[in-house]
């Protein structure tokens, strides 16, 4: 561009009526601002957020302490103890996730042979100390209850995957 036209596009704005125009036109269009956290986007059903354990219909826990999750853990983030019941059966004492640590690999609930481990959609989980981050198998079990609906139709999606 020469001397002289850059001087013309000057004296008549033609850039700045060009943005105008660029304006006016997105200005009645439909808004694709979402207003968080009035509104969300959707979330795929393999969204990787807060962790849950499941139980069974009868409240039994699913989980069978057999430690996959923790052995194929990454990031080391998952602490299980054990012991066996009366009934012979084994379950966990202790299940605790120190969320600080994990990548959200999903590892742990690819590993799992009974679905007790899972990541739910939930992200909004923030907390002012590390300490709220580290969570224990109480914790863990009561994010599976509230969480249920949600869990088991995320479950059901990706069979259909399979
Ligand atoms: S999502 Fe990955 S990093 Fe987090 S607890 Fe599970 S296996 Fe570990
Ligand atoms: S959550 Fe699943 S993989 Fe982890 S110890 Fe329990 S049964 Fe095993």
């Amino acid at each position: 561009m020469n001397f002289v036209q850059r001087h013309i596009k000057t004296w008549l704005l033609t850039e700045l009526v060009r943005g105008l125009m660029l304006t006016g036109k997105y200005l009645f269009k439909k808004k694709i601002t979402v207003e968080y956290p009035e509104e969300k986007t959707p979330l795929s059903p393999r969204f990787r957020g807060l962790h849950a354990l499941r139980r069974y219909d009868d409240g039994e826990e699913r989980c069978i302490a057999c430690k996959l999750c923790e052995a194929v853990c990454p990031a080391l983030a998952i602490l299980i103890e054990s012991e066996e019941r009366d009934d012979g059966s084994r379950r966990t004492t202790r299940y605790d996730i120190d969320l600080t640590k994990c990548i959200f690999c999903g590892f742990c609930q690819e590993a799992c042979p009974v679905d007790a481990i899972v990541e739910t959609q939930e992200f909004e989980y923030a907390s002012e100390s590390r300490k709220q981050l580290y969570y224990t198998k109480a914790m863990l079990l009561d994010v599976g209850e509230r969480y249920k609906a949600q869990i088991s139709a995320n479950i059901a999606s990706e069979a259909r995957y399979r």
